[in-house]
């Protein structure tokens, strides 16, 4: 017997789940270049638009020269430099937590906050609609695993009332494919008055929300004591790249001594981080990013509940439509395409089966002709994908 590569690529395309990599030949933006071709963009997690801002880009430039490309080691060894602690420092204060801890992704800073703090003979209850990273860190934790029905404090409750060890409840801030917040304030509760620990994964919170960009916890003026375990990632609105987690004292420095993910690899570039002080400081202070983002997020709710577009309970930037089967959101993604609009489907296994969707994304870089270019194309499109259904 040999690996029958050839034939499981087949199965795949003929379920229409076979994914293609987009080659994009622009920086980041609303307007791109994508396989040769001009397009709008809707599919970016660069809420903000710092992604290309010319502010941080400088930052990245001058962090280069002066600290060179290469993180060189791991933090524990050479590779902690001066940027990634002021980084450190800065997105303490920012959180308001005592201290952060810097990562190269969101997804090794998940893997290594989960696993650091439970393992066999602990529990992890997580949301069933969590990322990927989580689900992942959950298992391969060794702790008892077990997910709970989406944003439902009751079906968290039923579960608290059957663990062993330390138990830590994990969730998304913002979740990545449907845009919606978790109900933090009644999981936290429930979570507190039974022991367990939270963490919170905020990739798409910080930046879009809370007054300052501080995130869920910052909406909804979460402390410490509710959400001990905060993660960010630097990647979405941010615009630059690597991730964090904030918390206790105690519990950076159980991560520094027990995260294999955080140990066992080469530091982001210190330029990088410098480029992350400037895009956190135009995060902080220019919140007119936010107030057009969340004009724009009214208006595309609006326009698209006119059409007759089945949206999600989203407040963020996240704003997916639901087509259900795999071909038709394909099919409309190519439609839209074809009138120069870049939206991707996304599909199963990253959504449920038979939740397929557009998952349309708006930045604060997008503007309001940009944003009612997507909705004249959706309502051209939608009565096309829906005749032959
Ligand atoms: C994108 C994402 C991650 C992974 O972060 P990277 O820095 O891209 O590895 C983790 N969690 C959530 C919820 C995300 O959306």
């Amino acid at each position: 017997m040999t690996f029958d590569l050839a034939a499981r690529l087949a199965e795949r395309h003929a379920a229409h789940l076979y994914r293609q990599r987009p080659l994009l030949e622009s920086p980041q933006g609303p307007e791109v270049v994508v396989d040769g071709r001009p397009l709008l963009a809707f599919c970016s997690n660069d809420y903000l638009g710092l992604a290309s801002h010319p502010e941080v880009i400088a930052a990245l430039r001058a962090g280069a020269e002066q600290w060179g490309v290469g993180g060189g080691a791991s933090h524990l060894v050479i590779g902690h430099s001066s940027p990634h602690h002021e980084l450190e420092e800065a997105l303490a204060a920012f959180t308001g937590r005592p201290r952060v801890l810097l990562f190269s992704t969101g997804y090794m800073a998940n893997l290594a906050a989960v696993t650091a703090l439970v393992g066999q003979g602990d529990t992890v209850l997580e949301d069933r609609l969590n990322h990927a990273s989580l689900l992942d860190a959950g298992l391969l934790s060794g702790a008892r695993f077990s997910r709970y029905l989406h944003n439902d404090a009751v079906s968290l409750s039923k579960r608290l009332e059957r663990t062993q060890g330390n138990t830590l409840v994990v969730t998304d801030g913002v979740f990545s494919m449907d845009g919606d917040l978790a109900d933090l304030p009644a999981l936290c509760a429930e979570a507190r008055s039974k022991g367990a620990w939270v963490m919170v994964d905020d990739a798409h919170g910080f930046g879009p929300l809370g007054a300052t960009g501080g995130g869920i916890v910052e909406h909804f003026g979460l402390r410490i004591e509710d959400v001990p375990v905060l993660v960010g990632t630097l990647g979405k609105g941010f615009g630059t790249a690597g991730a964090f987690v904030a918390g206790s004292e105690e519990l950076v420095e159980t991560l520094i001594q027990f995260a294999r993910p955080y140990i066992y690899t080469t530091s982001q570039p210190p330029a990088v981080a410098c480029a992350t002080l400037k895009s956190l400081e135009l995060l902080r202070t220019e919140g007119w990013r936010r107030e057009h983002l969340n004009r724009l997020i009214a208006r595309f709710r609006a326009g698209a509940s006119e059409i007759g577009l089945s949206l999600m309970a989203s407040p963020t930037p996240i704003q997916p439509i639901l087509v259900g089967d795999s071909e038709r959101a394909l099919k409309l993604s190519a439609l839209l395409k074809a009138r120069g609009l870049l939206v991707g489907a996304i599909r199963p296994p990253t959504v449920p089966a038979g939740s397929a969707r557009l998952r349309v994304t708006l930045s604060a870089a997008h503007s309001e002709a940009q944003l009612e270019r997507l909705l004249g194309a959706l309502a051209e499109c939608w009565p096309l994908v829906n005749q032959d259904a």
